[in-house]
């Protein structure tokens, strides 16, 4: 995933496994002369959570020496997620979850931020455990296309695409908590105050009960779809990347999902 002389953004949440990776990868660039590792932290604007993680992810940075950018989805949107939700909760109609739109909305932010700061690899702390609620998550939504793109190290399909790399993707997240705690790395343990709305809980709590059960298990499904994602990847439509009509970033339509997202918002 990593080269000598690389140039990596670690997108830093300020959770346990963020702040870990931001560890590791230090350690690793005092020991690579010619790389350089820097975090990045995008703002969703969740009063009460985001600006205590941003502490976290700031006093880290500064016990490792390492730049610290923070990119904030008001300065790139106009708008924050505590706005965006409560705008949602007073239309009568179907309304997008929080996570919906944050997943969204993080995604490009994260791509603009690692772009901006000049890096080749965007490095981000999902764990073994993030990618298998992924991959069902997928499959629940009927997302053929996702299954297929949501990889370890994603393709260079567009130059404004900042490559994504998932260094802790074979690692359960009990060991990126307990490397946390045995090197005494303080991170935010609470969860997002809109993390109960999402699908993604139940996930969790169904893969965690099978694991417990039937040890292994995550494992086994992590290597069952990196097997069998090359065939998923031919049925899959190849993208065509184009630039968004409204802000130029890449997308597969006219206009992106966060144009559209936000469009539908005013
Ligand atoms: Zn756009």
């Amino acid at each position: 995933m990593l080269k000598f002389d690389d140039k990596i953004a670690v997108a830093v949440s300020g959770g346990k496994d963020s702040l870990s990776l931001l560890h590791i990868l230090a350690n690793l660039e005092r020991k690579q002369p010619k790389s350089t590792v820097v975090a990045i932290t995008v703002d969703e604007g969740i009063r009460g959570y985001r600006d205590e993680a941003l502490r976290m992810a700031a006093r880290t940075c500064r016990e490792l020496e390492m730049k610290h950018y923070v990119f904030s989805f008001k300065e790139l949107f106009g708008v924050t997620l505590d706005e965006i939700v409560k705008r949602q909760r007073q239309k009568a109609s179907r309304h997008l979850t929080a996570c919906a739109f944050c997943g969204v909305l993080r995604r490009k932010a994260l791509n603009i931020a690692a772009r901006n700061v000049g890096a080749y690899r965007l490095a981000t702390a999902h764990t073994l455990d993030d990618e298998v609620q992924t991959i069902f998550l997928n499959m629940f939504h009927g997302d053929v296309w996702r299954l297929a793109k949501e990889k370890p190290v994603t393709d260079e399909v567009h130059p404004k695409l900042v490559q994504r790399i998932k260094p802790f993707c074979e690692i359960p997240e009990r060991e990126t908590a307990l490397y946390a705690y045995t090197r005494r790395i303080g991170f935010q343990s609470r969860p997002c105050p809109y993390a109960s709305e999402a699908f993604r809980t139940d996930v969790r709590v169904m893969l965690n009960r099978i694991e417990e059960k039937h040890p292994g298990t995550k494992f086994t499904i992590f290597n069952s779809m990196e097997k069998l994602r090359p065939a998923i990847e031919m049925l899959a439509e190849k993208e065509g990347l184009v630039e968004c009509s409204k802000c130029g970033e890449p997308t597969t339509e006219k206009t992106c999902r966060t144009c559209q997202m936000l469009e539908q918002l005013r």
